[in-house]
């Protein structure tokens, strides 16, 4: 009795468990990984219950214990390789569970002894974790929380494969119905609880350092335009200037600042005015490549890092935007009112920092508002932020307030 209760630990552990994860999914900010993790822990703990609960010596019983057990080892596999957006090959594991059944299967009409029937159904779970290891491995990301996950399923893999035959080796035969009172069965005890403890402390602190990273990009974020803010923009931009210096990728930059921005606030007030910003951020950020970056890096102040890109090509794609945005009406402001923005664009210059190049982007920005506004200035075309745009339009036509022109 006393072991029967003591035995219910394990089980328990994993409702525990089950439950602390069901309820940081539903909370929201964590993948659906973390639902199959608790699916996981409630298979597992579910097969546990089974097999100290009820007779052992029941075929059916055993067979949908392991099922169980497969379904857990299935639901946390598939779960890491999930978190980290790699496919494991579910078909590998139920083929493992398959064969490892029908192999059960033949055991238990053969032999009345457990140890056959557990080295195959281990050796199931521990192909399934070797599976599930290779898969991790071959996925790029490596934080120190995905090496601890790959290390926790290699052990896992490791311990279904070498611990059944060693505990089998020291203890001889089984006989089915006296599994319970077995040496093996303490042992399994022990292992399983201190694994299901482990792999728990390890999902869990998978999840916190997931939803973490989650709320802590959310905050690089700018929620008017949808651009990373400063900080962020230049913790990237510096870390990708890195990766372009190491690979020789040409990299431009383009700043950008909304003409007259002062008077479109003391004319249509505050809000109108970040609803212009909000709609000359969403412009950038559409029209720029996926590999491209861009930030908000002050109030009506943009930036765009364009990669793998010389020089004219960032001066036309500035131009592009700038012309977009000079049609662009904004309904916050009024019937047919547009708005016009100043771009100064720099092809960085051997392994220059970020702030350097920001300042020569930044001299050519000055040197587009000097020449009129309304126009791009590019370090490699001296003299053209002088000369009028191609549309032909400066903001020479408005003295005293922004650029405004019928759509
Ligand atoms: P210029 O053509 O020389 O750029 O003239 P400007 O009036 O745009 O001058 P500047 O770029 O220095 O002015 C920026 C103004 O933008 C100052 C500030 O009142 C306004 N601003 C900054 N952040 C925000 C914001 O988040 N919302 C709104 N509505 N206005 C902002
Ligand atoms: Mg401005
Ligand atoms: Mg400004």
């Amino acid at each position: 009795m006393r072991e029967q209760i003591l035995g219910l630990t394990t089980p328990l552990t994993a409702i525990v468990f089950m439950t602390t994860l069901l309820l940081l999914w539903q909370r929201g900010g964590v993948g659906r990984h973390v639902l199959a993790f608790a699916f996981g822990y409630f298979f597992f703990g579910l097969g546990f219950g089974i097999t100290h609960l009820f007779p052992t010596d029941s075929p059916f019983l055993f067979h949908a214990t392991q099922l169980f057990y497969a379904l857990a080892s299935g639901c946390l596999i598939w779960g890491v390789c999930d978190r980290i957006g790699v496919a494991v090959s579910l078909p590998a594991l139920g083929m493992t569970y398959g064969a490892a059944a029908l192999a059960l299967v033949a055991a238990v009409v053969l032999s009345q002894d457990a140890g056959p029937r557990l080295v195959i159904v281990n050796t199931g779970y521990g192909v399934m974790f070797v599976i599930g290891t290779v898969t991790l491995l071959g996925s790029t990301r490596r934080e120190w929380i995905d090496r601890l996950i790959i290390a926790a399923l290699a052990i896992n893999a490791a311990d279904f494969l070498l611990r059944p035959s060693l505990t089998l080796l020291a203890e001889g035969a089984i006989p089915v119905a006296e599994y319970r009172q077995s040496i093996y069965y303490s042992v399994i005890n022990l292992v399983l609880t201190v694994k299901a403890l482990g792999m728990a402390m390890v999902l869990l602190g998978a999840s916190f350092h997931d939803l973490v990273r989650n709320v802590r990009e959310r905050g690089s974020f700018d929620s008017m335009t949808g651009l990373r803010i400063r900080h962020a923009f230049e913790k990237e931009a510096d870390r990708r200037l890195a990766t372009a210096a190491h690979d020789g990728v040409p990299v431009c930059m383009v700043v950008a600042d909304i003409d007259h921005f002062k008077q479109v606030n003391d004319l249509w007030g505050h809000q109108a005015g970040d609803s212009a910003i909000a709609a000359f951020g969403e412009l950038l950020g559409s029209m720029i490549r996926e590999e491209d970056l861009a930030g908000r890096v002050g109030g009506e102040e943009f930036c765009v890092l364009v990669w793998d890109c010389r020089g004219d090509a960032a001066a036309r794609l500035a131009e592009r935007v700038r012309l977009t945005f000079s049609h662009l009406v904004h309904p916050a402001l009024g019937e047919g009112i547009c708005l016009t923005a100043s771009f100064g664009v720099v092809q960085r210059q051997g392994r220059e920092s970020y702030h350097t190049m920001f300042a020569r982007a930044d001299a050519e920005l000055y040197r587009a508002k000097n020449g009129g506004r309304n126009r791009v200035a590019s370090e490699g075309e001296a003299g053209q932020a002088d000369r009028p745009n191609g549309d032909g339009e400066g903001d020479s036509t408005v003295q005293t307030m922004p650029r405004i022109a019928a759509a």
